[in-house]
Parts: C-alpha cells; structure tokens; sequence
C-alpha cells in the first residue's frame, strides 16, 4: 500500500485538493488503490469515480477539455473551452426580489468564433485580452444567438497561451454561433435545437389523438421511437408523414423539445421528411440489444428514452432494500408512518438506489423490484423469512452492498430529470462479474499455450 501510495503521491494530493475537505487521506488512498489495483480501472477515470464518491467535482481536477466556440451549440448545461477575453463591462442589474446585482459580460472569442457572455459569480478579476479556461459554463439561444453564461459553479483559470493571446480577433466578421441548420447525429440532439438535419431509422410508430384546449379541436399526433448508430430518441410528428417502422429517413428542419425531461425530436410543419436512397444506418436487430452511451453525453443531451451504460457501482444508497409502502398512496413509509395516510404496517417492496459511474459521469440508478431480487439471488418473500431469523431489515441493504458494490454493471434503461439531476430507471441490468473476466482471460492465456 505504501508503494502504490507513494506511486500516486500526486494523485491522491490533487483528489484530496479537490475535495477541499478534512476527507481520510488512508481512506481516500484506500479507495483509489481498490479502484486502480483491484479493479483495474485507469488512473484517470479511477481519480474521478473517488472525488464523485466523496461529492466532489471532477471537473476541478482536469484542464476542460476543451472545444472550438463554434462547436457550442444553444442549451448545453455544461460546456468546457478557452477563449480570449475582447471586452469586460461590469454592469448592475436589478433582480426579481428587488436586490441589486453587479454582473460582468462582454464578447470573448477564439479563432473559430466570437460569443457574448454573461458571468454570474461574484468576483470577476479579469481584464480584456487575458485567455481563460472556462470549465462548467452553460449555453443558452438569445435572439438566435449563442450567449455563454458563467454561473457560480463554473471554474475559470487564467492560461498561457501565446498564440491565442497574440491572435487578433476580428469581432465584425466573426461567426456568432450557429442555430439555424445543422446536420446532426441522435446523440448531440438537445432541448432547443433547431432546424436539425439528420438521416434515422424509424423503430416504431403509433397514431394517437390529442385535443387541442384552446380550441377544443380533436388533432392526430405521431409518435414514437428512431433511432442512428449513435443512439436512440423519441419523436413527436405534428403531420402525417407516412413513415413505417423499420424504414429509414431524412429529416430536414426538425426541432427538439424537451419532454418529461428527456429531448423529443418535433417534425413540425416546415420539417420535411424523405426515404433516404441509400440506406447506411444500422439493420432494425442492431437495436434489439439497446445503444451505449457514455454518461456524459447522456447528462449533455438531457437523457434518453431507451440507452445502455457500462460502469460501476460506487454506491449503493440508503433507502436500497427493504422498504414498506403506504396501501393507500404507496409512497415510502418511515418509521411506519406515511406523509400523507398515517401510521401503518404497510406493504412490503424491493428497490435499490445505486449510483454508477462509467468515467465521464456518475447518475442515480433505480432498480424496481424484479431487478432487485434478480440482484439479491432471492425474492422478496426470501428477503421477509430472513428477517424473522435476524431481525435486522438493514441486512437485505447489506446484501445489495455485497452484491453490487464496485461491481462492473450493464444497464439498459430511460431517464428523467428534475431539479435533482438525472436519474435512470433500469429496465435490464447485467452483473459483468469481474472474476469471470479474469477468468476468460486466464483461459485465453492457456489456449494460447503461452
Ligand atoms: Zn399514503
């Protein structure tokens, strides 16, 4: 341990700089050599999973990667880049609740764009000409056009960068961020796009009737799922357009929109749709199986309708196990009691609340009851006999720690987001044990007569 210790010096000083708290040194390092040592997981992702595990940002960690200001698009909630500040005006605004705010905003640019920006934080120490890299700032469309804003959980640091220092920066001529026609692909689709271009094969399909409430008009709706070798959306189509499951399609000038949290492709009146004469994209069985997304992307484009993530358990949360459910509302009882309906023995459940990192991103995992038990080796009824021996409810949580704890994981599933963040509802999950991995591999090793 000493040794691994003494290896990651550097790693371990930057995690705990990060975390800015008082956090167990001897723990953190324990953490890290289970990720890297016992797990094999690279440095670099291992660094992150342990300052996520401790409520940390990673992001505070690495230089942004970083992306040309052309390539932000309007609604990203996290975007990462560096640019040269032109101009820095202070200006006070007045809030809703009357108090009175000093603010900084001005144009910043690289050489491929130039973008307004707005900083929300409360100091902003920095002078015209100076390049900063810009981690966690968000996006957002303005008069049809790009405006970054820096919030309180952005982190900006001053860089040298000689080149970009020393480019001059023409703000008449510059590109002002792209929001009219883009050609995409499903993954980078988010909440208020417009006018994306991208070809998709259709997976289902189904007619359904809406009324209308201002005019209390009966209207027909398509909706659905389609899907590219990136990943899978729902869609909303406000017209007949005559498509069928199975086939593929261009689709010119559609919109997003999000619903339920998760972004809904629109084809809209001025959206045109074509069979597309050259059909590249992957077969309908290439679906069955579900598409993988890096958390990352997923948290970027706002969820999805139906993704796999490949990660790891770091978590699994109080609340997991062995719960009791209101007969009336099924709400969570605690202490026997529901919030609504009263003191009551209630009705018994399983569910686990897990969260899994996969290296990008760490997000919220349910598992219903079925999952769970199919986690636990044991059904519910097993779970209530266990409980008359021991006594113990909390042994059941236990049990899901064992089983799941830093265990690689498959998860198929959709997403919804509330104030909370993310969160991913498993409709399929998959225990990548890491000793049958070990195990191919020792086969492997001997077939290979090596
Ligand atoms: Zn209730």
């Amino acid at each position: 341990m000493q040794e691994f210790e003494e290896k990651h010096e550097k790693h371990i000083e930057e995690i705990l700089n990060v975390l800015e708290t008082d956090q167990d040194r001897a723990q953190i390092v324990s953490d890290l050599h289970k990720f890297v040592d016992g797990y094999k997981i690279d440095i670099s992702t291992a660094r992150a999973a342990v300052i996520r595990k401790y409520g940390g940002n990673p992001e505070a960690l690495f230089t942004p990667s970083s992306k040309p200001l052309s390539q932000i698009v309007g609604e990203e909630p996290n975007v990462n880049f560096r640019a040269k500040l032109l101009t820095v005006n202070q200006k006070e605004i007045t809030l809703k609740d009357g108090n009175k705010r000093q603010i900084h905003e001005g144009t910043l640019g690289d050489s491929s764009a130039v973008l307004r920006y707005t900083s929300w934080q409360e100091e902003f120490p920095y002078e015209a000409g100076t390049v900063v890299d810009v981690g966690g700032a968000y996006s957002k469309v303005w008069n049809e056009r790009i405006d970054v804003n820096m919030g309180d959980r952005a982190i900006i640091n001053i860089v040298e960068d000689e080149a970009l220092s020393a480019l001059e920066i023409d703000v008449g001529s510059m590109n002002k961020g792209t929001t009219t026609s883009q050609e995409c692909t499903i993954a980078t689709l988010q909440n208020g796009m417009n006018g994306v271009n991208l070809n998709i094969r259709v997976l289902d399909i189904e007619k359904r009737e809406f009324v209308n409430k201002t005019t209390n008009e009966t209207k027909n709706l398509w909706s659905g799922q389609m899907a590219d070798a990136s990943g899978v959306t729902r869609f909303t189509a406000w017209k007949d357009t005559k498509m069928e499951a199975g086939k593929a399609y261009r689709i010119e000038s559609g919109y997003v929109k999000e619903w339920q949290g998760v972004p809904d492709l629109n084809v809209g009146d001025y959206t045109t749709i074509s069979p597309l004469e050259i059909d590249d994209l992957p077969p309908m069985e290439a679906f069955e199986a579900g598409l993988a997304m890096p958390i990352e992307s997923l948290a970027v484009r706002g969820g999805s309708t139906d993704v796999v993530v490949d990660g790891y358990v770091i978590n699994v949360r109080e609340g997991s196990g062995l719960i009791f459910r209101c007969t009336d509302c099924k709400r969570v009882l605690r202490n026997n009691q529901c919030m609504v309906h009263g003191k009551q023995d209630g009705n018994p459940d399983l569910r686990t609340k897990a969260i899994v990192d996969d290296g990008t991103g760490s997000v919220t995992t349910f598992l219903d009851n079925t999952l769970t038990e199919q986690v636990l080796g044991k059904t519910l009824d097993d779970c209530l006999e266990s409980i008359k021996s021991n006594f113990n409810p909390e042994s059941i949580k236990d049990d899901l720690d064992k089983a799941l704890k830093l265990k690689p994981v498959k998860i198929r599933g959709f997403t919804r987001s509330d104030d909370y963040g993310m969160m991913f509802f498993a409709k399929e999950v998959t225990l990548l044990n890491s000793d049958s991995v070990k195990e191919q591999a020792e086969n492997l090793i001997s077939e290979m007569g090596v």
